[in-house]
């Protein structure tokens, strides 16, 4: 029987299922335990002021110990602190980005994705390097600076080489003063020899979601295809990270398996991430399943709650405090709002799901990979941030300027990451509104950009930040901190 090893390289060591089910047994026999939760909350909360305990954070046992506990007040105290952790570690500045979808060919059979390879009710598209261009502009002219690109798995259709193409087109088109300053990419798991070509490449994150952290559920969600190598997949950021790829990105499609097990997993392989290469997680990801074509959500035992998912996002907040936490469109406004207040630091808007959605005016829903809870524009998306007290924000900064993998921890688990973030947060919205942004939406964010530049600490900081805006109000672009 594989024992838990957080640095062993075999998936079933790190993510060890018997360590789960003893960490869930132990939470179990805890949930009342509230002086327990109380210590727990206590350990979390010397993570702050200032937040300079390198990412010490909680335990996968400890972080269950919470997850389990029913108590009213520990309760409100976890979503009170996972409040404090977003702003000490990122302030209030909210990361926006977009999914562009490449292509819905897949060899894979996973059964909660409509574009797994039996169904035959969507038509099969894939964009050729102009549709790309095209895609590209309209993004470019909704304001979009960041991508997060996805295709199927097929080798023949979306080979490797495709790939790496439109990536080049992505950052080789310019329109105006538009351009993708950063490309992320969700695709299967691959070959180090593979992600080192994309580390060549110049992408951002590399994302892939586990799924399902149980490999018995993971085995029977993926009866065919490439994917359903439960190992292959889950030691692929490990190679990513072996290839180069500072920032790798996890997620869990909540709602497949039961909600505590996923949570214990997610945990267990960012302590493993960080263990092993001294870099956590990047990003972590919260999608829930959602219907789509061929897919109906209820099919699946895990369900989640509002009121759980909410907590699940407060806890990894407070769990691994230096993690870029991302909810997508998946999810409806009134849900965002609620998660934006526990923790999440990038959110996707005005997405389209589908292959070829931007450059077509209506919304096409034949090729989405799933519901679109949130419709609303970008705009709508910047004004409604504004609204509920954050600062919309485009930066590439850290990528661009190679604050990277542990550079870039060391940045934000010092607390330093806010010195950056929040400044250019302001230049990267001052430059949506000067060249996107509808009348209202200008005048809300000018008025942001004021107030936020006159609670700046730093004299200095602040000075600089002044005169870049300026020499953008004057048309110049692309300033960085
Ligand atoms: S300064 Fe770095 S961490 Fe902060 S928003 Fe920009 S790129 Fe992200």
């Amino acid at each position: 029987m594989p024992r838990y090893d957080v640095r062993s390289p075999h998936a079933d060591e790190f993510v060890n299922h018997e360590e789960i089910l003893d960490t869930l047994a132990f939470a179990e026999a805890h949930k009342d335990d509230v002086e327990l939760a109380r210590a727990v909350l206590r350990k979390a909360r010397a993570n702050l002021a200032p937040a300079r305990d390198h990412g010490a954070a909680l335990s996968h046992r400890e972080a269950s110990v919470l997850l389990a506990c029913d108590d009213a007040q520990v309760n409100a105290e976890i979503r009170q602190l996972a409040r404090d952790v977003k702003q000490a570690y990122y302030g209030n500045r909210v990361v926006l980005f977009a999914p562009l979808y490449l292509s819905n060919y897949c060899v894979n059979g996973c059964l909660y994705c409509p574009y797994h390879a039996k169904n035959h009710d969507i038509p099969r598209r894939k964009l050729t390097q102009d549709d790309i261009r095209a895609e590209v502009l309209a993004l470019q002219d909704a304001g979009h600076k960041r991508l997060a690109v996805e295709a199927g798995e097929d080798p023949r259709h979306n080979p490797l080489d495709y790939i790496l193409e439109s990536i080049q087109t992505i950052y080789g088109t310019r329109h105006r003063n538009g351009a993708i300053r950063r490309v992320n990419v969700n695709i299967a798991a691959t070959s180090e020899d593979a992600y080192r070509q994309l580390k060549a490449a110049e992408i951002g994150t590399y994302v892939l979601f586990q799924e399902t952290y149980r490999r018995t559920c993971y085995e029977r969600l993926h009866p065919t295809g490439p994917k359903s190598d439960y190992a292959w997949h889950t030691e692929a950021h490990d190679r990513a990270m072996a290839a180069g790829i500072d920032d790798v990105g996890l997620g869990v499609l909540f709602g497949l398996e039961g909600y505590a097990y996923e949570f214990v997993g997610l945990l267990m392989h960012a302590e493993h991430l960080e263990a092993v290469f001294g870099v956590g997680p990047h990003t972590i990801s919260v999608p829930r399943v959602q219907p789509a074509s061929d897919i109906d959500p209820n099919a699946f035992e895990g369900g989640v709650p509002d009121e759980v998912f909410e907590k699940i996002i407060a806890l990894i907040r407070i769990a691994v405090p230096y993690t870029g936490m991302i909810i997508s469109t998946r999810e409806s406004e009134s849900m965002r709002a609620r998660a934006l207040q526990l923790g999440i630091s990038q959110i996707s808007g005005g997405s389209r799901t589908s292959v070829g959605g931007y450059a077509e005016a209506e919304r096409p829903h034949d090729t989405e990979q799933f519901d679109v809870s949130d419709q609303r524009t970008l705009d709508e998306v910047i004004g409604w941030l504004m609204d509920e007290g954050h600062i919309p924000s485009f930066c590439t900064a850290c990528y661009r300027a190679g604050r990277t993998g542990d550079r870039f921890m060391e940045f934000c688990k010092s607390g330093r990451i806010l010195d950056y973030c929040h400044p250019n947060a302001l230049l990267t919205l001052a430059e949506y509104l000067s060249d996107y942004a509808s009348p209202e939406v200008a005048r809300k964010g000018w008025a942001t950009i004021d107030a936020e530049l006159a609670r700046m600490p730093d004299e200095h900081r602040r000075e600089s930040a002044a005169g870049f805006l300026a020499r953008i109000r004057n048309g110049e672009r692309d300033f960085r901190f």
